[in-house]
């Protein structure tokens, strides 16, 4: 059994993502899968999704608070709404596109580690870096964990290498398993892959020794590779 996660980063509509989640709902329930499923739509397409116990919507990011003055975010005044309890934290484009430093990730995880939710939390080095070894990878990867708690008990980790992501280069099976492993050494929680995970990939993946997952990005957003995916690695 196995995590999916999709996040549909600024993709989908309202409608569009309200029914992917009715088809991925109905998936599930039909065919007895017993996968945890994971959907981040953007902010607007937030709703109060009725689901099986195994597939739970989340936000892709919202801000340490509950409201207040800050333009263009959402609190959990706006999550609550929807009884959404479920958020990623620390994505690699939050942090190099959007440029979230570790404080202010760390503050944003403090904050929702205190209101219970379980928490997405994304780590992964830069080509540049990986380029140096694996040292360098896992002491660059060590430093995201600065200010996180990493026993909190709804903590799941995501690994996603920059360099993999939206280019379709996926990391090799022995870059996967020197950096799961390592961090399951130090880490006892879920821990998942993520950078260009595709149908024909995820099972095998997935089947990689400390490999409890994968959150996926542009193969996900087709609900029929989404379905295929989930299929894939039940
Ligand atoms: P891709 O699957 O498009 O590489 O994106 C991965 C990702 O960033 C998921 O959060």
């Amino acid at each position: 059994m196995a995590i999916i996660a999709s996040n549909f980063k600024t993709n989908h509509t309202r409608k569009s993502t309200a029914a992917f989640i009715e088809e991925v709902n109905t998936f599930l329930k039909e065919k007895n899968i017993t996968n945890e499923v994971l959907v981040f739509p953007t902010a607007t397409s937030l709703d109060s999704f009725n689901t099986v116990s195994n597939l739970t919507v989340g936000a892709q990011n919202a801000y340490a608070t509950q409201k207040g003055s800050f333009t263009g975010e959402i609190g959990t005044e706006q999550l609550d709404e929807f009884n959404i309890k479920t958020i990623l934290i620390g994505h690699s484009e939050r942090r190099h596109i959007l440029g979230e430093s570790q404080e202010e990730i760390a503050k944003k995880f403090n904050f929702y580690k205190e209101l219970g939710y379980t928490i997405v939390y994304c780590i992964g080095e830069p080509l540049e870096v990986k380029e140096q070894g694996i040292e360098q990878t896992l002491e660059y990867i060590y430093e995201q964990f600065v200010g996180i708690d990493t026993n909190y008990e709804n903590l799941i980790l995501a690994y996603e290498p920059v360099w993999a992501i939206g280019t379709g280069v996926t990391a090799t099976n022995d870059d996967i398993k020197a950096v799961h492993s390592a961090i399951k050494e130090k880490i006892s929680k879920p821990l998942l892959y993520g950078g260009s995970v595709k149908v024909a990939n995820v099972h095998e993946i997935c089947s990689l020794d400390g490999v409890d997952g994968a959150l996926i990005g542009t193969a996900s957003w087709l609900v029929e590779d989404f379905k295929q995916i989930i299929e894939n690695t039940k």
